[in-house]
């Protein structure tokens, strides 16, 4: 379990890290800098939401996982300034699996390139595939989407080796990870259930 803690104070989160928590997860670039300078340093840092190039300079310094990497040129930009920075991260494909325009992801078709392109890299290695579902109170079409995500994983277990694993699927959210986990979910990514609601994003 990740905890989503966009919006809330480093307070909050600290109270989570008192009961046990570890890995907590910022859908931005500059939240997620700021909040690091001020928690321990055993905090597994994750980055969920969508990421412009131009700012993996600043997030190379802090982050442990990345999400949310959908082109090959976020790729490249993370190998070169994780070589300069001397440190190694974790990153998941996010796959577009609710052709909803709004939620950024790459199309299942680009897959191949990425896990080519990555397999090349020394300082990310890719652990599996992040994906999010409609909104919606269909339930069927969620789980259609879940699975179709894991189904995709499978499908793409050849290119496993050297620093391509696909043994992590990121989906998942409050609203909908119980379907999520039935699907075969490893990273589930909470936020609303554990902190309660945000006032914005
Ligand atoms: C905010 C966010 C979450 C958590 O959302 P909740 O519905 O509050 O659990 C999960 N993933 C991403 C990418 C998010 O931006």
């Amino acid at each position: 379990m990740v905890a989503i803690t966009k919006t809330h104070p480093v307070s909050v989160i600290m109270e989570a890290y008192e009961a046990g928590l570890r890995h907590f997860g910022e859908n931005k670039v500059q939240e997620l800098t700021s909040k690091t300078e001020d928690l321990p340093d055993d905090i597994v840092w994750h980055m969920v939401g969508h990421l412009q190039t131009n700012k993996i300079r600043n997030l190379v310094h802090c982050v442990d996982w990345i999400h949310s990497i959908s082109k090959t040129k976020q790729l490249k930009e993370l190998e070169k300034r994780l070589g300069q920075a001397e440190r190694h991260v974790h990153v998941l494909f996010q796959v577009n699996i609710s052709d909803e325009d709004q939620k950024s992801g790459c199309d299942a078709g680009d897959l191949p390139e990425l896990l080519s392109f990555a397999s090349g890299l020394q300082h990310v290695s890719v652990e599996g595939l992040m994906g999010m579902a409609s909104f919606t109170d269909n339930q069927e079409l969620i789980r259609k989407q879940f699975r179709f995500l894991r189904e995709l994983r499978d499908k793409h277990r050849s290119f496993e080796g050297g620093n391509i694993r696909l043994n992590e699927l990121s989906m998942g959210m409050s609203g909908d990870y119980s379907i999520a986990v039935e699907e075969g979910a490893t990273l589930i990514r909470l936020g609303s259930t554990l902190f309660g609601s945000r006032d914005y994003t």
